[in-house]
């Protein structure tokens, strides 16, 4: 299954997937020799070679059938013939048509809002790649659905530890992924969200009304909705996360993969809510498991590609400032009051939502922080990011920040929110 390199064919019958993982140490060459095929979604140019750097885990999928031809070591290559695809395309022509149901409705009629679908199942269950499908094929009948990533741990738009919305306007490509030119993002912070709960609440209605008002004035927007994409996280408090999620962004599509429990569960407390769908999928034999190690390094890879590109082609900028240029926050944590105000025998309790203000001081070395589109502190928590930096030094003598930004120029802003999101640059 595994193959050391040089060129090679693989001819696939309709319907079925050629499943790779790269190798760990160099990129793979492949591309479609004749027939048609796509990559979780959009489809493959033909003759034309693709380049996908090493680790990455995908899978060729073809209706017709077709010729692939790949160079480059694998750490697994093989073919299946048996995939949910059909009943994921069944449930794209359900949205197509219910977008076009939706397209020629005035926008005071609530039928002109189309399917706002949200995808939910264990880590692992193939949440991102059915979200991405969706979309792909969406764009591809000339459709801009939008994209909400509330997945903290291993976001698809941005960095980790943030929840982000993005309108797609073409169908997502394989290699580069989604185009970050105009997110919608937040900071949370952290890549798990049991750090603060209420926090993370806020956030998703933060960008649950932004993504309202920007979809409410454009018909084709509206139209074709949303595709929501959640965590892994099911149990419990994740699970009221879930259900918050759904309510928030008043999804009328829940696409449950691979757990028939939780499909039971969120189809019980929606019965009495009229017009949402609860439809339970099958995950595909395709999906990686991917370890705690191994999503500690995605994570990582993802900050390295926000600062250098997927292919070491950007040049993120390397910049002094001194520590009164910024004002660093952090949100939640200490206490809300001291405990002398509290009444004697009463545990102060901590504020999730409480913004403090953080001396900067070596404690931020290789920390990321997120640069707030705030004007004023009191609109932080309120407020979307314009991008992040890397603390790469701090000098406590001069009084000088060192960090590394996607480009050279002032930051949009002195207002910067710390998290736990650290790296260490590889
Ligand atoms: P989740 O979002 O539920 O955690 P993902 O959709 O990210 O799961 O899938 C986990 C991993 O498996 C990803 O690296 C993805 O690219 C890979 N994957 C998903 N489906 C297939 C498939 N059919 N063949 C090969 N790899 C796949």
């Amino acid at each position: 299954m595994a193959h050391g390199g040089g060129a090679r064919q693989v001819k696939l019958d309709r319907e079925s997937e050629l499943r790779i993982e790269v190798g760990n140490d160099a990129p793979l060459k492949l591309r479609l020799l004749n027939g048609t095929a796509e990559i979780f979604g959009t489809e493959l140019p033909p003759d034309f070679w693709l380049t996908f750097p090493p680790r990455l885990k995908f899978a060729v999928f073809t209706w017709n059938g077709a010729t692939i031809e790949m160079d480059g070591s694998t750490e697994t290559d093989y073919t299946a013939d048996e995939t949910p695809n059909i009943s994921y395309v069944n449930v794209h022509a359900v949205l197509e048509e219910r977008r076009h149901r939706a397209k020629p409705l005035p926008p005071d009629d609530p039928n002109s809002q189309g399917p706002r679908v949200i995808v939910v199942g264990p880590t692992d269950s193939g949440k991102s790649t059915l979200s991405k499908m969706l979309l792909s094929w969406a764009a591809k009948k000339g459709w801009k659905p939008t994209f909400v990533d509330l997945d903290i741990g291993q976001g698809a738009i941005t960095i980790p530890g943030c929840i982000a919305a993005t309108p797609i306007e073409m169908p997502i490509d394989p290699v580069e992924g989604i185009p970050l030119d105009i997110p919608l993002v937040y900071f949370y912070g952290h890549t798990t969200p049991s750090n603060n709960v209420d926090l993370y609440k806020v956030l998703v209605k933060e960008l649950a009304q932004v993504v309202e008002r920007q979809i409410s004035g454009n018909a084709e927007s509206r139209a074709s909705g949303m595709v929501i994409n959640t965590m892994g996280w099911i149990e419990g408090q994740g699970y009221e996360l879930l259900l918050h999620a759904i309510d928030t962004f008043n999804a009328n599509v829940v696409l449950v993969l691979g757990q028939e429990k939780l499909w039971s569960m969120i189809r019980n407390v929606l019965k009495n809510k009229p017009g949402v769908d609860v439809v339970k999928l099958q995950k595909s034999g395709g999906v990686v498991s991917r370890n705690a190690k191994f999503r500690q390094k995605s994570r990582s890879h993802r900050i390295r590609e926000y600062f250098y590109g997927l292919a070491n082609d950007l040049s993120p900028h390397s910049n002094i400032a001194n520590f009164s240029d910024f004002s660093v926050f952090r949100i939640g944590g200490g206490p809300q009051a001291p405990r002398s105000a509290l009444p004697i025998g009463a545990e102060p309790a901590a504020d999730p939502l409480r913004l403090a203000p953080v001396n900067i001081n070596r404690d931020l070395l290789h920390t990321i922080l997120a640069v707030s589109f705030a004007k004023e502190p009191d609109q932080i928590i309120s407020s979307n990011v314009a991008g992040f930096v890397f603390v790469t030094d701090v000098d406590i003598q001069r009084k000088t920040i060192t960090y590394l930004a996607p480009s050279a120029g002032e930051l949009p802003s002195k207002y910067l929110i710390a998290g736990t999101v650290t790296w260490l640059e590889t």
